[in-house]
């Protein structure tokens, strides 16, 4: 099932580096007819037409229709080919497994999700996905893999690939995420933060701007991903944007990270199920209570709809959260001075309750400055969006930091998926 590409270009890297340039102006479409290679590159018209032949010849671009003419004959028009090779997302949650299968464009083409408890431990946890993913392959037309993704709900050291110290992930600490990943499918593998998926999925809503964003979870814990002019501000240690675990005013609430007084802890999914529970407890009424009274489990999303609702409980538990995350938020907002500002997760989905509230802290404590151009929004909410923004991680380090590599060996290397062990 192997074939060699005929890319072979030893260690020429002027050509290589040209070659990717050309294959990237028309994946993004900034460049999609020689002539304007040509202008936009610099280089003259043989090399052009030479370095698109070897990328048509190698499967990377194709022909399409003809351009429009500006005078004399029109262009030929070129098109990337994303249908070439497979990229595979797997967003791993707290209690679910989601696997997604991508082309080269980031289109999602087929995915499957199940309940999954995440604190069974990466062995069991990653062979379930492994097996979610040869199912959806098994559908797929057969295609290399040229790039694997993986999302993980606690903070991961980007370069190796491995979750560190995860509050709500027993058992993964230092895991060899990638490894695992990588001894099953011939592709680089990249482990990152599900928040971090989360905000490549905005920043690819909003491609044509020039953006600094803050996307802002607010599920069972709290987090936040950060785009600084569209590029993803990991820190040093991949551990950038953990607001769910800055301290906050006047609170002695134990946190699951072992520390006390965390955003997380007053303000977290989890908390509020915590603080609704005890109020229940206290003897408070209502929608929340009457649901515990008939045996059904408090959760952050059943908050959330009760909120919306009028459940006077739910509605001050959301604006307790709302309010402390509007609080954490500003501190950010006058330090990073983004341009938009996104609000996720379960606890989120009351809406403008919890908008409204985080907006109000948000715009009073902060810098006129830093709010001038601000807008404040919530997500789209669509359970395929870390799928989405898996496979943005994937395409911009496949063409960023993989393909020079590859090239310069001679590769893309196509092997067929199933011939993999
Ligand atoms: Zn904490």
């Amino acid at each position: 099932m192997a074939r060699e590409s005929s890319l072979r270009f030893g260690a020429q890297t002027d050509e290589i580096t040209s070659l990717l340039r050309i294959i990237n102006l028309v994946r993004t479409e900034e460049a999609v007819t020689r002539p304007e290679i040509g202008r936009l590159t610099g280089l003259g018209r043989g090399v052009v037409t030479q370095r698109v032949d070897a990328a048509i010849e190698a499967g990377f671009l194709e022909d399409g229709e003809f351009g429009q003419s500006s005078g004399g004959r029109a262009p030929r028009t070129l098109r990337f080919r994303s249908d070439q090779a497979h990229i595979i997302v797997c967003a791993l949650g707290a209690l679910h497994i989601r696997v997604g299968i991508a082309s080269l464009d980031g289109t999602v083409t087929s995915q499957t999700h199940r309940e999954w408890d995440i604190a069974t431990g990466p062995a069991a946890t990653l062979d379930t996905a492994l097996g979610m993913i040869d199912e959806l392959l098994a559908d797929e037309p057969e295609r290399p893999v040229w790039a694997v993704s993986v999302g993980v709900p606690g903070p991961v050291d980007f370069e190796s690939g491995s979750p560190v110290a995860p509050p709500i992930m027993p058992g993964w600490n230092g895991f060899d995420i990638r490894r695992r990943f990588e001894q099953r499918f011939d592709a680089p593998v990249w482990v990152d933060n599900d928040v971090n998926l989360l905000t490549l999925a905005e920043r690819q809503r909003r491609r044509d701007e020039p953006i600094d964003l803050i996307y802002c979870k607010v599920g069972s814990g709290i987090g936040a991903g950060l785009l600084s002019r569209g590029r993803l501000h990991r820190g040093a240690n991949g551990a950038a944007g953990d607001i769910g675990h800055v301290r906050v005013r006047d609170s002695a609430e134990p946190c699951r990270c072992g520390k006390v007084g965390c955003l997380e802890a007053e303000a977290g999914g989890w908390a509020l199920v915590r603080r609704a529970n005890r109020a229940i407890e206290d003897g408070a009424t209502g929608m929340l209570a009457t649901q515990f009274a008939g045996g059904l489990a408090i959760t952050p999303e059943a908050i959330a709809v009760a909120a919306m609702d009028g459940d006077a409980l739910a509605i001050s538990l959301v604006h307790h959260s709302a309010g402390l995350v509007g609080e954490s938020i500003a501190a950010l907002v006058n330090m990073f001075n983004p341009n938009v500002i996104v609000i996720g997760g379960s606890v989120s989905a009351a809406g403008e309750i919890f908008l409204a509230e985080v907006r109000r802290r948000v715009y009073e404590l902060s810098l006129p400055l830093a709010t001038r151009d601000l807008s404040l929004v919530r997500s789209v909410g669509d359970e395929k969006e870390p799928l989405r923004g898996g496979a943005q991680l994937a395409i911009e380090q496949l063409f960023d930091a993989t393909f020079p590599r590859w090239f310069a060996e001679g590769r893309p290397t196509i092997v067929g998926v199933r011939a993999a062990a």
